[in-house]
């Protein structure tokens, strides 16, 4: 008898008729003896719709009572299927966070999972009962629901599977799996069978949105098996596990982007011990986080340029603190863009494969796709260019490197 975890999305569980088809799917996984924990999500647009409304009572809405507010979307939700299953004819029951418990730290709207509390739940499944458990939310230590920020249902899923020492955890989403790259700008992107956590930890930070970066992160320090896989058709979908259990074929698995960034450069900065200790300093003290840098070196001992990226939604903080420090930096001026797009190649197969960086970049040239920064890491090379040649740039990377 296999303990499975099975995970629905808001888009799975979002209207009555989807919540009993997820009940067809959650009977006949049961029926082939398995012990089952389902995790919900609110149904689509609900935790949007309950976000809005708080703004509508005020701009300043205490964190706490905004918890509270946005984790009523899953009780919702695990209570219809609940019903559901119990109409169905099986044994069902759902539990809200603070049921189980599932105990959190203290930080509002965004907290980490301390600890999850067994033995009623086990007990219900072995007397084969169905679970049906509240995503994104838990209780914390000063006994206040929580909630594990947006996308959290995926981090409950990979953390009931750790406590509860789960065989495997699917997530059943409103997409086949993972994707080679985005489908609605390439419509060559293919599913990926195979998936590193590595990888997909960097596919899902890059913009892939089909899990929550924390949750895949979770999943890797755990080592939990996880299986995207399509509420609506019968399909393979794609296994998340350990690069060691990957054969790897192919250089690069997927080709990400993203649009949430902006580059900043300083030009004429004095080329001495610490000028770039003082430019991150106040950036890291306001949490900025800095993605790409580059420094030149200067011709003439004297003075260089250094640039950098960060989350577009920092730029103008970012540009502030900068300006605030001219004194010290003494920079000759500053100049940024926000019309920028990363766009990265991730593959695990790039470790064994050397020659994949100018391969990269031949195949950008020959499209005239203009490099205005770069960054690597073992599994993944990012390049910044113009937002305008997103697509472009997708798609011959996606055909370069044998995806199509
Ligand atoms: N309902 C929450 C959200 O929309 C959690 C989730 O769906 O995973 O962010
Ligand atoms: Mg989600």
């Amino acid at each position: 008898m296999k303990r499975l975890v099975l995970k629905f999305g808001g888009t799975s569980v979002g209207t009555l008729e989807k919540i009993k088809k997820v009940a067809n799917i959650v009977k006949k996984r049961f029926s082939e003896s398995n012990e089952i924990i389902v995790i919900v999500s609110a149904m689509s647009g609900e935790t949007n719709k309950l976000n809005e409304q708080s703004k509508m009572v005020s701009k300043n809405f205490d964190n706490k009572e905004l918890d509270t507010l946005l984790s009523a979307g899953e009780q919702i939700s695990s209570s219809l299927l609940s019903g559901s299953l119990i109409e169905q004819g099986l044994k069902a029951r759902s539990w809200l966070g603070w049921q189980i418990p599932i105990i959190t730290n203290n930080n509002y709207t965004s907290s980490q999972i301390v600890k999850i509390k067994t033995e009623e739940i086990l007990n219900f499944l072995s007397k084969r009962g169905v679970a049906v458990i509240a995503g994104f939310q838990g209780i914390s230590l000063e006994n206040r629901i929580t909630t594990l920020g947006r996308g959290g249902s995926d981090l409950t899923a990979v953390a009931i599977a750790k406590f509860f020492k789960a065989d495997v955890c699917e997530i059943y989403t409103d997409v086949e799996g993972v994707l080679t790259t985005d489908p609605t700008i390439n419509d060559k992107a293919k599913i990926i069978k195979k998936i590193s956590y590595e990888e997909m930890l960097e596919m899902s930070s890059l913009g892939a949105k089909v899990m929550q970066p924390n949750s895949v992160q979770a999943a890797m320090i755990d080592n939990i098996p996880i299986h995207v896989r399509s509420t609506f058709l019968e399909k393979s979908g794609t296994k998340i596990i350990s690069q060691n259990e990957i054969d790897y074929k192919n250089v690069v698995t997927g080709v990400a982007y993203s649009k949430n960034d902006a580059k900043v450069s300083l030009v004429g900065v004095v080329d001495k011990p610490g000028v770039a200790a003082d430019i991150f300093e106040p950036l890291g003290e306001n949490n900025i986080n800095v993605d790409m840098v580059i420094q030149n070196t200067s011709s003439d001992g004297k003075k260089t340029d250094v640039t950098f990226t960060l989350k577009r939604e920092d730029l103008s903080k970012a540009l502030s603190l900068i300006e605030k420090n001219i004194k010290k930096l003494n920079y000759n001026k500053i100049i940024h863009d926000d019309k920028v797009a990363k766009i990265s190649i991730v593959g695990a197969g790039m470790i064994a494969n050397p020659g994949v960086t100018h391969k990269m970049f031949r195949s950008l040239a020959n499209k005239k796709i203009n490099i205005l920064a770069i960054s690597t890491s073992e599994i993944k090379i990012s390049v910044l260019v113009q937002e305008d040649f997103t697509q472009q740039a997708v798609k011959t990377l996606h055909k370069t490197f044998g995806l199509n």
